[in-house]
């Protein structure tokens, strides 16, 4: 990348991550730095022709795993990318409590994910877009902040916010264009 390319990044990613911290005082730079990692994940699971949503869990700077939707392809429903990786996360260190990891995700946790990561004991939770249909991160539910539960952790939203929905809208308007063009060849 040019190096004055390369600065203009530095300089909005440094601006994005001091708007978020005063809200979020515990985020960092590497939080920022897995979030751009899932966005990549998630361009490449929409390529494969799944909903474009990643998740990676991390401790400290070490990725212990990461995942991709992959429903359409392991007909499981509960391929959620969150979902997948925090099994990866258990599997890899050996145990289900994840208590020093944290967990970034291009899209706002449904309550199936909001329940596992609750129940995964995380350190900290961001994810990009809201999912104002679905979300149990505050948008329908508050889960992971939810007093009455055995463990609550902090939560931070709208991290990249715009890359996260722009992937999700331009999936999903090609899909559509797709069905109009075999709707057309058949017709
Ligand atoms: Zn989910």
């Amino acid at each position: 990348m040019p190096p004055t390319l390369w600065s203009r990044h530095r300089r909005r990613n440094a601006a994005i991550l001091a708007a978020h911290k005063r809200q979020h005082d515990w985020l960092s730079r590497v939080d920022l730095e897995m979030m751009r990692h899932a966005l990549r994940l998630a361009r490449n699971a929409g390529l494969c022709g799944e909903i474009p949503v990643a998740a990676i869990v991390y401790r400290g700077e070490e990725i212990i795993s990461q995942a991709a939707n992959d429903r359409e392809a392991s007909n499981d429903p509960g391929g959620h990318a969150e979902l997948v990786a925090l099994r990866l996360a258990g599997a890899k260190l050996g145990r289900w409590r994840l208590h020093d990891c944290r967990l970034a995700v291009t899209l706002e946790p449904c309550p199936m994910c909001a329940g596992a990561i609750v129940n995964s004991r995380l350190q900290a939770l961001l994810f990009g877009a809201s999912d104002p249909k679905a979300g149990a991160v505050g948008s329908l539910y508050h889960i992971p902040q939810d007093a009455r539960l055995n463990h609550r952790l902090p939560c931070a939203g709208g991290i990249y916010k715009q890359e996260a929905a722009g992937l999700l809208k331009s999936f999903f308007a090609q899909r559509r264009n797709a069905k109009r063009a075999d709707y057309y060849k058949t017709t």
